[in-house]
Parts: C-alpha cells; structure tokens; sequence
C-alpha cells in the first residue's frame, strides 16, 4: 500500500513503517556521534518506550552504552490494509537494529497499568537478565484501569480553582484563536492523578523488589514538565501538573524506602510528541520556543535531551545534579531567562497574520510529521511498502 499522512485534530491516523525507521536510525546516529557514555546502567527497562522521551530513553543506553533493554509500550500491529501506530513501527526499527549490534531487546506490547503485564515483564528479566539496573517510567495515557478495582480513570488537561483564557493555535486551520478552559472538579482532578501521578510507577517498583529483580543501587526515573508561568494554569497549576506533583511525593517515598537518589523525576524540555500535541496553548508555546531556540543555536529533541540525562547526570562523577528539590533539569535550557523573556513579548503580540514571521510554526508541523516517520530524507513515500512490520522479539 502507499502510505500517506491521515491527520485527525491533533494526531495522525497512519504511520509510515520506511519513515519510522530512518527516524529511528537518525536517533542511533546521534547517539552513535557520541563518546561512549560513562557509568551507562547495562540492563534497562523502559515503560512507554515505543515514542517520544521513552523511544529516546531506549535508544540512548542501548546505542550509547551497550544496555540490554526491555520496552513495554500499548500500540497497533499493522494489517494487510491499514498501518501500524508509529510506536509499533518505532519499536520493530529499534529492535532490529539492537539485533545487528548483537545487543538483548525485548519488548511488551500491551497495558502497562496492569498487574499482567507485571508479572510478564518480571519473568522476563528473571529469564533473560537477572535483574534491572535502571526503570525509567515515560507512560502519557490518557486513562488507566486500576489493576486491582477495575475502575477506570480517566485524565484531563484542565485548569483547577481558575477559568483558564488564553490564545491557542489552531494546527488544522493554522488560526489563532482564544481558547476558555473551565476549571476541573475535584474528580477530574483525583482522576488525573490517578493516571499520570506516581501510583503506578511504585506499584512496577514494590513488584519488582518484591520478585527480587531489582540490582543493588537500582536507579529509577519519570519525567515532568514545569515550562514558563504563560502554560502554569494549564499545565503546572492544572490537572497534569497535580499529578507531577503526585509523582515527586512518590520519588521521595521511593527514596524513603531504597535510599536516598534511587527514584529521580527529571523535568524535561517542552517538545513535539503525540502527547504534548494534545495540550491546549502547548503547540503555540512550543512554535515560538523552537524559533528562539534555534535562533540561539539551543534546541534540542529527544534523543538530545536524553543523552544529556545519561551522559551530564548519570555519567557524571557524584552523580545527577539536582535543583532544590530534587529533580534533574534538562529543561534548563528552555527557562533561561533570555529565552522566556522573548516567548513572552512574541507571544503578547503574535496573531494568525503573524505566526509565519515571530514562531517556527513550519517547524513544529515538519517535527508532528516526523513523528508518524512523514518527511523524512531519502524514504520513497511514492512506493508501495508493507504496513505489517513484525517486531522481532513480539513475533
Ligand atoms: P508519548 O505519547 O510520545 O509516549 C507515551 C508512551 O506511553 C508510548 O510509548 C505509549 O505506547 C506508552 N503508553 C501509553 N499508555 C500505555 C499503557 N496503558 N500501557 C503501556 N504503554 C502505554 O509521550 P511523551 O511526550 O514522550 O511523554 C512521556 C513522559 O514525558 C510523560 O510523563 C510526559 O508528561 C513527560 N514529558 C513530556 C514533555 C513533552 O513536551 N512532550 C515534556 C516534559 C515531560
């Protein structure tokens, strides 16, 4: 089949297998174009590691360090007529060329929230590994089932205690619009902790101490975002930004009971991935953060950012730098003053006449492209190619 982009509001329906994998290998390359990282953990597992942070976060150790790594990640296998997910595409690239290296991959394609998949996992490093030296926990889903009541909750991007207005970027029409966001209730609110708090990044950790398979001095590691006071009633004061709070009350808990540096949230650049697309304000923003940072020669995507992780922090003698309270920032960059201080004179004055000249608008949409592996250098998309791609260790 040829396979073209099918864009539906914020996500695109189809994925290219070609362009997921030279997406993939330009991640290798880079990492590749490294030196060799210091202290790399050698068996990792990485929950969400299909996309987006996690993808980069497998990539890195494997490429970077020579890890094993195991991959759990909820996504569609292709059929004779329609594509796969990208992150299905993604995870057959990675593993294959894991394989040509000679380098252990196994991955888990299914619900990571649930006490199954656990166990799954855990009679796999139990078989293959032994133990775990590094969990990183990169999971955006917008709702969980709880493994032991059955009830499902479900995550909003909303602002709590305030009606939240503000201008917002319209991706389809290429419009700037002003955008009304009632608060969330209370409900809305535990729900969303539900989802993308810490409870379930501890319950992987209690099962895994409790089968044993965690290595001496384990490390452990979620992601956050703070980003600029213009995004904090959506996003750090809102629904989602509760729920980070949630996961840096689990760090500590995690390093209450395992000593102190086990479990670390790393607050990470705003980027282009199929979950920040879906925030409200957060396509705007991230448009005129590329053009500044470009502009100061400072950008970063994934694979970057990650890099940075394992090679400033992790590979650093004494360890992660951390910020008063105890996060790792590799969103340091992004909230340099003189970065912030031009996001917010573009962005008092930017309109729909204007978003060409003050943002990277064209470059936001090339980067939401990429993501389905659309436009990128030297993939025929004019061929016909096979939608069904077997990733090796799932076949
Ligand atoms: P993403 O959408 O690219 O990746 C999400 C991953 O979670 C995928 O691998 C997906 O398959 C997996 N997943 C979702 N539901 C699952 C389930 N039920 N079971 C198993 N796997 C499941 O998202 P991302 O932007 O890379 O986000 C990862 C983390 O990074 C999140 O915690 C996010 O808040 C954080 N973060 C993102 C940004 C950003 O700008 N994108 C910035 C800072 C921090």
């Amino acid at each position: 089949m040829i396979i073209s982009p099918k864009i539906r509001g914020f996500i695109c329906t189809t994925a290219h297998p070609e362009g997921c994998a030279a997406h993939v290998q330009e991640q290798i390359d880079y990492v590749k174009s490294k030196p060799a990282l210091v202290n790399c953990p050698k068996r990792v597992l990485v929950v969400g590691s299909s996309t987006g942070y996690g993808l980069a976060s497998r990539i890195v150790p494997a490429f970077g360090g020579g890890a094993k790594t195991i991959g759990v990640f909820f996504e569609r296998e292709g059929t004779e007529g329609k594509t796969a997910t990208a992150g299905w595409y993604n995870s057959a690239a990675f593993e294959t060329a894991a394989a040509k290296e000679g380098l252990y991959a196994k991955s888990f394609n299914g619900d990571a929230f649930s006490s199954e998949m656990k166990t799954q996992v855990i009679d796999a490093i139990k078989a293959d590994l032994g133990q775990v030296d590094m969990i990183i926990y990169s999971l955006a889903s917008p709702r969980r089932t709880d493994p032991v009541t059955g009830e499902v909750y479900k995550s909003v991007l909303k602002p709590t205690g305030v009606t939240y207005t503000n201008k917002n970027l319209n991706t389809d029409k290429k419009e700037i619009e002003m955008v009304t966001i009632e608060p969330a209730t209370e409900d809305e609110i535990a729900q969303t902790v539900k989802v993308m708090g810490g409870e379930d990044w501890k319950l992987w950790i209690d099962a895994m101490k409790e089968a044993g398979v965690l290595a001496d001095g384990f490390k452990t590691v979620a992601y956050s975002y703070i980003g600029p006071e213009l995004t904090w009633a959506i996003y750090t004061d809102g629904t989602i930004g509760r729920a980070k709070l949630h996961l840096e009350q689990t760090a500590k808990e995690m390093n209450a009971a395992f000593g102190e540096g086990t479990a670390v949230v790393s607050v990470n650049k705003a980027l282009v991935t199929q979950a920040s697309s879906a925030i409200p304000v957060v396509p705007l923003y991230i448009s005129i953060l590329y053009k500044i940072m470009k502009a100061k020669g400072l950008h970063e995507g994934c694979i970057e950012q990650i890099h940075r992780i394992f090679a400033d922090h992790y590979g650093a003698a004494g360890g992660p730098q951390l910020d008063e309270k105890g996060r790792i920032r590799i969103d340091d960059w992004e909230m340099r003053p003189d970065v912030q201080e031009e996001i917010e004179s573009i962005w008092a004055g930017v309109t729909t006449e204007t978003i060409d000249d003050v943002s990277d608008f064209e470059g936001y949409q090339k980067e939401f492209y990429r993501l389905f592996g659309f436009g990128l250098a030297g993939v025929d998309y004019a061929a016909e190619t096979d939608p069904v791609r077997p990733i090796p260790s799932l076949a």
